[in-house]
């Protein structure tokens, strides 16, 4: 058995324990529940050079992640580059951009960090058939891992979902079924279907594992920068999995002694045609209201709201961070900057990140000197739309 310092699930909102044996999704209250580490006994028994050596994958990290026991399904995700970008940091006047390189990972997109975990815990508590609404990505990466684990999966697309993510889907057997609407009018056809009640629900934030292989990008930034954690992490976001995890991440390593503060202060980028999150944020809410109509290339921005609302507008005001959304041209102009300076060919979602730089530059919350961290979630390759020009 791998060494793990789990101890117990915790709701983010009302605080209920719950048991960490039992296959669970949200807590009672309909919030989504937290993994709890035994973080003291962790800092007297395990420390930072203890990772010398390990696989270079999320697994690394095993101590502050659940253990699934024979049920580990693994493709090598994570422990994906930190690239320096002096061309792109010179383009946009910034002397230390990092990228994070998310696009290594199995099936191409940051998901499968998330789903390597979640389908390991799935199948660990007797899960046998998963479900989920996706955008493109969350579904290729839980195809993968459910053929790897040997689990169904039953995925529902909004029929605007490029091809390639449903036939990369498909070729891994999943079930996949494409609905008229976006991403929560899938989810809303799930829940409604009779089979449900066999089903798995892994959507974002409704179980608490996919947070936890998403945390490690949070672990690999620090580990990766000598544990001098950046300025700024700069995040695509949709349902904010990726950036409450890195916020939870910070504040366990801080715990175990590996990490001092500041925190880097976090960036929500999202869509104009989708940005909930920014609205929230702009109007000091504590929850977002669900976006009307979401509309961006993006497949991993149009996401009208979620269950993990109210962590992803914390995060933003306990990091001092900010939240802006910007145009999909301007996404598109992001993609060719990037991939001209530094030779990757990333998603829209990264593109977006890049817009992001020049417009927080103008308002000033960036200065030239700061290490900012850009996360590249996904290859550019399943969006070959929005590389014509
Ligand atoms: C899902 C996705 C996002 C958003 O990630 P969250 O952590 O759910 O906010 C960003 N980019 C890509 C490529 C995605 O697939």
């Amino acid at each position: 058995m791998a060494r793990s310092f789990f101890d117990h699930l915790e709701c983010g909102y009302c605080g209920e324990r719950m048991d960490k044996e039992q296959l669970v999704g949200l807590c009672p209250c309909g919030r989504p529940l937290l993994a709890r580490y035994r973080l003291e006994e962790a800092a007297a028994g395990w420390s930072r050079e203890d990772l010398r050596g390990r696989e270079p994958n999320l697994w690394r990290y095993q101590e502050m992640l659940p253990d699934a026991g024979e049920h580990r399904v693994s493709l090598g995700e994570g422990m994906t580059p930190l690239l320096e970008a002096p061309r792109l940091g010179a383009s946009l006047g910034m002397e230390h951009l990092l990228l994070k390189e998310e696009s290594m990972n199995p099936t191409g997109s940051f998901k499968a960090r998330g789903m390597a975990v979640a389908v390991s815990m799935a199948a660990a508590r007797g899960a046998t058939r998963l479900a989920l609404p996706s955008a493109g990505n969350a579904g290729s990466a839980a195809a993968a891992y459910a053929a790897r684990a040997g689990l169904e999966v039953d995925l529902f697309l909004p029929d605007s979902t490029p091809t390639p993510f449903r036939l990369e889907a498909e070729a891994s057997g999943a079930r996949v079924h494409l609905l008229a609407g976006s991403i929560a009018d899938c989810g809303r056809m799930l829940a409604s279907r009779t089979e449900q009640r066999q089903w798995f629900d892994l959507s974002t934030l409704k179980e608490p594992y996919r947070l936890e292989g998403k945390k490690t990008m949070g672990y690999e930034l620090a580990e990766q920068l000598d544990w001098q954690l950046p300025d700024v992490v700069v995040y695509p976001t949709g349902g904010g999995t990726g950036l409450i995890g890195m916020w939870k991440a910070f504040a366990e390593m801080e715990a175990l002694g590996w990490v001092r503060r500041p925190f880097p202060r976090m960036v929500v980028v999202q869509a104009e045609g989708c940005a909930p999150m920014v609205r929230a944020f702009e109007a000091g809410a504590e929850f977002a209201e669900p976006w009307e109509n979401p509309q961006t290339e993006a497949a991993g921005l149009r996401v009208p709201g979620g269950v993990g609302d109210f962590l992803i507008l914390r995060t933003l005001r306990e990091s001092e961070g900010t939240a802006l959304a910007v145009s999909d041209a301007d996404m598109r102009r992001g993609i060719r900057t990037l991939a001209r300076a530094e030779g990757m060919v990333t998603c829209p979602e990264g593109g977006a990140t890049v817009a992001a730089v020049r417009r927080l530059l103008e308002t000033g919350f960036l200065e030239p000197h700061q290490r900012v961290v850009l996360f590249l979630t996904g290859t550019g390759l399943k969006y070959l739309e929005s590389l014509v020009v």
